[in-house]
């Protein structure tokens, strides 16, 4: 990890949310951060699509824990107070909260996204970049976040072109998205409308066909310019995300809120996170850093993934309902993921039984040869 020169030189891998941000913590430290990226540019995971940023897993503000860390809150992000939702049935419900609820982010290269935003703040900050460099080993040690390594949930849809104002709508039915959700997201003029699914991945075409008409009927839908896209999310509790003087972040170390795979806040956390144990020269303090802030909500999502995926319609129009009764959607997010005595009790079983496709324990290094790594250069 150090070539010392002045001060330490910390290797990445990947120039995700998760990476950026370990990246900065080095520059702002004075160490001197290099950035491995296999793609000409930030982002090339994503296509201009939609997503947030959640804040309601912290009383606090989520821009302000990360402006705590160094991360400047000008990440070109969008406050949403509120959102339309629709039950199995149809039914509708507006969930509102007197704080953000999330912040609407753009992904991918260009301008006006946050992995723009972060890659402009992080090379201000003295951070190299390297791009078009696939980095296959860290012989001397450094970060690894170099995104999924297996497909636990994948989202499918269509980023285009709208006159309608902004807005945040999403449905809970297995008919369109099974054991997930689909959404519709509208910005600026720009708007994202896909099926999260969590089971049954290969008729996800069939689920994108129903949700889009499902959001063309209840919402007056009508995209200009569509352009398909695509991704996957890997979501483990891992034992350790360490292996020797390497430390994984963000979803390579499987960091993922399990339920709904909001994982831009916890791969950023643990981005900065494991940088912090580098430069204290200590990589060992890291899983004890990582399971003091982000353990709980990893649990909790754990076994909020185990519940929600065993609820079907009828379970999911109850939980809607339950989130209508609170005045404060926010408030009743945070008290769903904050660890609870149920919950700690049920954590056990539900490790067990939300399993993540990813391989083999040895899928983790690197230079693992195992089906899923040597396929992912044509899928990450
Ligand atoms: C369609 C979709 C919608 C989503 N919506 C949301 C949402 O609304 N809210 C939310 O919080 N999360 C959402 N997520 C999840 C979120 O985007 C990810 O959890 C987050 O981007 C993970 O950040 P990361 O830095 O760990 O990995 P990534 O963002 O995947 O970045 C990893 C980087 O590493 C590079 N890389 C990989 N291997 C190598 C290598 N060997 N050498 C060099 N470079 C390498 C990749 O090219 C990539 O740029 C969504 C995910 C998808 C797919």
């Amino acid at each position: 990890m150090s070539e010392a020169s002045g001060g330490q030189v910390v290797h990445i891998v990947g120039a995700g949310p998760a990476g950026l941000a370990a990246a900065l913590t080095v520059a702002q430290a004075g160490g001197k951060a290099i950035i491995h990226e296999q793609r000409p540019d930030v982002g090339g995971r994503f296509h201009g699509d939609l997503q947030g940023v959640e804040n309601w897993t912290t009383n606090a503000d989520v821009l302000e824990e990360l402006s705590a860390m160094g991360i400047r809150p000008d990440l070109d992000t969008q406050p949403f107070y509120e959102g339309t939702f629709f039950d199995p049935s149809g039914r509708e419900y507006d969930y509102r909260s007197s704080e953000p609820l999330f912040y609407l982010v753009r992904r991918g290269p260009g301008l006006g996204t946050l992995d723009t935003a972060l890659k402009h703040q992080a090379q201000a900050a003295g951070v190299e970049i390297r791009f078009r460099a696939p980095c296959a080993r860290l012989p001397e040690g450094g970060i690894v976040a170099g995104g999924p390594r297996a497909a636990d949930a994948i989202a499918i849809g269509f980023t285009f072109e709208t006159d309608r104002a902004d807005g945040a709508f999403g449905v809970l039915s297995e008919s369109l998205a099974p054991k997930g959700y689909a959404y519709l997201l509208i910005c600026g003029g720009r708007g994202t409308v896909a099926a999260c699914l969590f089971d049954d991945f290969h008729r996800e075409r069939m689920y994108l066909d129903r949700t889009v008409e499902f959001f063309r009927r209840r919402t007056g839908l009508v995209m200009r310019n569509p352009v398909r896209f695509g991704g996957a999310g890997n979501v483990l509790m891992p034992k350790t995300a360490r292996q020797g003087g390497i430390l994984f972040a963000g979803e390579a170390a499987g960091f993922q809120d399990a339920l709904w795979g909001f994982g831009i806040r916890i791969g950023m956390l643990s981005g900065c996170l494991a940088a912090r144990a580098l430069l204290a020269r200590c990589p060992e303090s890291y899983d004890r850093a990582w399971r003091q802030r982000l353990g709980g909500v990893l649990r909790t999502s754990l076994v909020n993934r185990y519940a929600f995926a065993r609820m079907g319609d009828r379970g999911y129009a109850k939980l809607m309902r339950s989130i209508g009764r609170m005045r404060d959607a926010r408030r009743w997010l945070f008290h769903h993921y904050s660890p609870s005595v149920s919950k700690v009790l049920l954590y056990p079983l539900a490790r067990c039984r939300v399993r993540s496709r990813r391989g083999p324990p040895a899928c983790g290094v690197l230079s693992c040869d195992c089906t899923w790594c040597r396929s992912r250069h044509s899928t990450s």
